[in-house]
């Protein structure tokens, strides 16, 4: 019997739709299936009192004329498609300490961003141009991230043991200055003594080189590819859980979804955690070595969010991020103990259409180990699935809010006054929405100290199985997109593609 599909995505995350709508145009039959209602994994939006939130994706980079996402996004008939608001090109991230009130912009263009902080710390600015310039040389050593086409290992085995930590104390003797160079680590979950340089730089990159919002929220960039895909004969299905890829004869025949139904396709890509999709997967063509170096990697931390609507007209619309720190030692907060916590947060202001003067919603971001609301593990609520966590889960969640929003005023005294009503998500929220085991922010946490154990290849040995998505090689829209890229290789001439995307 004829497969339905050539190809069925299971997961529609960034990484599914990228790889849908490439593939779809490149002629294959592709089929998607979400377990959601709502498309785009961490690019959904929902709104509250009439106010839209993002629920992962605050900022792109990379995205202005000539830079690697803005290539990517036009062959994805993106750019055209999208409303998108440049950042303040003097300060995309503001790093501000609350111990003595200093603030201190990264700013977009390399050297604007040098110039800022130079003026910040005068007689640092060959440092910080040296600091620079190791990013870009780190940059340059990923073919894909350049859109070139290489042999990816050889060229960049001898940046990737460098620790971001350890390489931005070498650059410069300034305590505050290597606490600034790392200020919005959240952007990567960085842990000191464990992330790889390379994670720093290649998104650090693509921020400084610039910075972008989605204006009414990133699940635009989800409708644009829903529709491409659709308009190329490919069928997306929501409310689609898969939970088993059934191999026999050396390949995945079907999925299995909860509901008992199958589909078959020639070819499966999934865009779920690698962990997770061999957990669905019982074939004894994956080796136990690869189960268990897949099983062994730990994921990044989660996250705690209080996204607030604000009072009309009571607070400015910031066109940049704030990350605030209690004082220096911008590695710890990512551990600090239960009663010193948050130690640090990032607020992320959501852009919309209706005002540019006032903020209408805006995200406050925290670390929040997955640990911490281990009590109510066994519940599950989404909006397709609703359930009840209760009442203890409301009260700490309310705690932890109220910790938050103190923590903010103390950037902004008065900010409370300004809030109308809040609300909060939690890594049970992440979880259960993503479908990861610990609503992990990033999926695998890199280490420098064993770069190569948590690369990911988009190939597995089951010839008709493939990876996609952000624990490949890197998180982020950008990283997620060349990812897609790579997964995309293997069903594509990748030379052709890249010259596509270089020429659209
Ligand atoms: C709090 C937070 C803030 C972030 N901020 C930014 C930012 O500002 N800028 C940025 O660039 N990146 C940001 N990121 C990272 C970025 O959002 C992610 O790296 C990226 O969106 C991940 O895409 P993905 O393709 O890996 O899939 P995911 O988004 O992980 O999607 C996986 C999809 O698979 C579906 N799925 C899971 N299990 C099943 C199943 N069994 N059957 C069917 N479907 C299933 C899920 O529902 C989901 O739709 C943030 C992430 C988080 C969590």
């Amino acid at each position: 019997m004829q497969p339905e599909f050539d190809i069925v995505i299971v997961g529609s995350g960034l990484g599914g739709l990228v790889c849908g709508a490439i593939l779809g145009a490149e002629g294959y039959r592709v089929c998607i299936l979400e377990k959601n209602r709502q498309l785009g994994g961490c690019l959904q939006t929902f709104a509250r009192d009439s106010v839209l939130f993002d629920s992962g994706v605050h900022y792109i980079g990379g995205l202005s004329e000539g830079q690697t996402l803005n290539k990517v996004f036009k062959y994805l008939g993106l750019m055209d498609a999208l409303k998108l608001q440049q950042m303040d090109e003097d300060v995309f991230d503001k790093i501000v300490f609350l111990e003595d009130g200093r603030e201190y912009a990264m700013a977009q263009g390399y050297e604007r961003f040098i110039d800022t902080l130079a003026a910040d710390f005068p007689g640092e600015r060959d440092n910080i141009r040296q600091y620079c310039n190791k990013i870009r040389e780190v940059c340059s050593k990923f073919p894909l991230y350049n859109l070139r086409v290489a042999d990816n290992f050889a060229e960049k085995a001898e940046i990737l043991e460098i620790d971001t930590k350890a390489y931005i104390e070498s650059v410069t003797s300034n305590r505050r200055l290597q606490e600034v160079l790392a200020g919005n680590n959240t952007l990567y979950a960085g842990v000191g003594d464990k992330t790889p340089f390379y994670v720093h730089a290649l998104v650090l990159n693509s921020y400084i080189e610039s910075s972008w919002k989605c204006v009414n929220g990133g699940s635009q960039i989800t409708k644009h590819l829903a529709k491409r895909i659709r308009a190329n004969g490919g069928v997306i299905r929501n409310y689609s859980t898969v939970t088993r890829f059934v191999e026999k004869d050396g390949a995945i025949q079907y999925v299995e979804l909860a509901d008992g139904t199958t589909v078959t396709a020639k070819h499966f890509i999934s865009n779920l955690h690698p962990q997770q999709t061999l957990e669905m997967t019982e074939s004894s063509l994956l080796r136990s070595v690869y189960r268990k170096r897949i099983a062994r990697m730990e994921n990044t931390i989660s996250s705690f969010c209080v996204h607030a609507v604000m009072k009309p007209g009571s607070f400015p619309y910031y066109k940049h991020n704030f990350y605030i720190h209690e004082k220096n030692g911008v590695w710890e907060a990512i551990s600090c103990e239960e009663d010193k916590w948050p130690q640090s947060c990032c607020i992320f202001f959501s852009a919309s259409s209706r005002s540019s003067e006032f903020a209408e919603g805006m995200c406050i971001l925290a670390y929040m180990p997955f640990g911490k609301f281990a009590d109510w593990q066994h519940t599950f609520n989404t909006d397709t699935i609703p359930g009840d966590r209760g009442k203890d889960y409301e009260q700490y969640k309310k705690e932890k809010a109220e910790t938050l929003i103190s923590f903010v005023e103390r950037k902004f005294p008065g900010i409370r006054e300004s809030i109308q009503s809040y609300y909060t998500s939690t890594p049970l929220t992440y979880r259960d929405y993503i479908g990861t085991t610990d609503g992990s922010m990033y999926g695998v946490s890199k280490d420098y100290k064993d770069p190569l154990s948590t690369f990911i290849s988009p190939l597995t040995r089951i010839p008709n199985l493939c990876l996609t998505g952000q624990n490949l090689m890197l998180h982020g829209i950008l990283g997620v997109s060349i990812s897609a890229l790579s997964t995309c290789g293997v069903f594509t001439d990748l030379e052709k593609l890249i010259e596509k995307i270089k020429h659209a």
